[in-house]
């Protein structure tokens, strides 16, 4: 096993330059709830319970990554191995918040799943001219005017291979449903993954979105997404402005189910009154843990 610390369950979460930056994941939640990420990123709320759905698939990813560094290595784990560490990740996240499961769940059956899941995944071929497993690249971030940005964009993607013609990133998803096309052409993660990837590397790059589809017989799900210069110029843009509306203070609430189901700040966001710094500061110092049931 490559990886010697539990604690790489959330690397993409946790991981952090020496300076200040963007991340795919920090820019998403600005552009789903601005308040969460104020809660989050600019308040300094602590996150008193992890979400089941972060969990099992955190705890997969590792399991994943373990694998394909060990296919990098010029070695093939046996499936009980990769389940393994698919296990030992998610008892460490067990071990550190309070888990927070939505209804219909159980302990043992999202346990089931993911060992399940990982189980479908090994009977793929297993990909082959590995370049890069879960590797953080730094990229300068341009706007479509030429303009470069103070913060650069850390991408780490889940899987760099070799194909003959060439660079293939794939991101890993585990989800209760496919992914559709539109989804895969719009996603800004993917002009992420090629911006870095194209920075770091020569040639061309695509994206394939590998979904581990959570359906009561497993499958995986397949589906490639290519991007132009514009869709990267676009990204720099998006920051930018994103930066301005933040430098402004456009902190908003974007109320949905599948936003604020799990939203470890139910709470402040229900006492949020429109600029209210202050109330939000009251629960940095909080003990208890009180999800939202939603
Ligand atoms: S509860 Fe919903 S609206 Fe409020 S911060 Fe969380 S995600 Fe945003």
């Amino acid at each position: 096993m490559t990886f010697t610390s539990l604690d790489t369950v959330m690397i993409k979460q946790r991981w952090i330059p020496n300076r200040p930056h963007w991340s795919y994941s920090q820019l998403s939640q600005y552009l789903r709830c601005p308040l969460q990420y104020y809660f989050q990123r600019v308040v300094g709320l602590p996150i008193r319970f992890t979400p089941s759905g972060m969990a099992l698939g955190s705890a997969v990813h590792h399991g994943l990554a373990v694998y394909h560094r060990d296919l990098q290595l010029g070695r093939q784990m046996s499936a009980h191995q990769v389940q393994s560490a698919f296990i030992e990740a998610w008892q460490a996240a067990e071990n550190g918040r309070p888990m927070q499961f939505r209804g219909g769940e159980s302990r043992n059956g999202l346990v089931e799943k993911g060992v399940d899941l990982l189980e479908t995944y090994l009977k793929e071929p297993p990909p082959t001219d590995i370049v890069a497993v879960e590797e953080p690249m730094v990229v300068p971030v341009t706007t479509s005017n030429g303009e470069i940005l103070e913060k650069p964009l850390v991408a780490i993607v889940d899987l760099l291979c070799r194909t003959q013609d060439e660079l293939k990133v794939v991101e890993f998803k585990t989800s209760g449903r496919k992914m559709s096309e539109n989804e895969t052409d719009t996603s800004m993660q993917a002009s992420c993954y090629v911006q870095a990837v194209q920075d770091r590397f020569d040639g061309p790059v695509s994206v394939r979105y590998t979904v581990l589809v959570k359906t009561k017989t497993p499958q995986v799900q397949h589906i490639e997404t290519v991007r132009t210069d514009l869709d990267i110029s676009r990204v720099g843009d998006v920051i930018h402005t994103v930066e301005r509306a933040i430098n402004a203070g456009a902190f908003y609430p974007i109320e949905s189910a599948f936003n604020c189901s799990g939203c470890p700040f139910f709470k402040p966001c229900r006492e949020w009154r429109g600029t209210s710094q202050t109330r939000a500061l009251e629960h940095v110092g909080e003990t208890t843990t009180e999800p939202n049931s939603c």
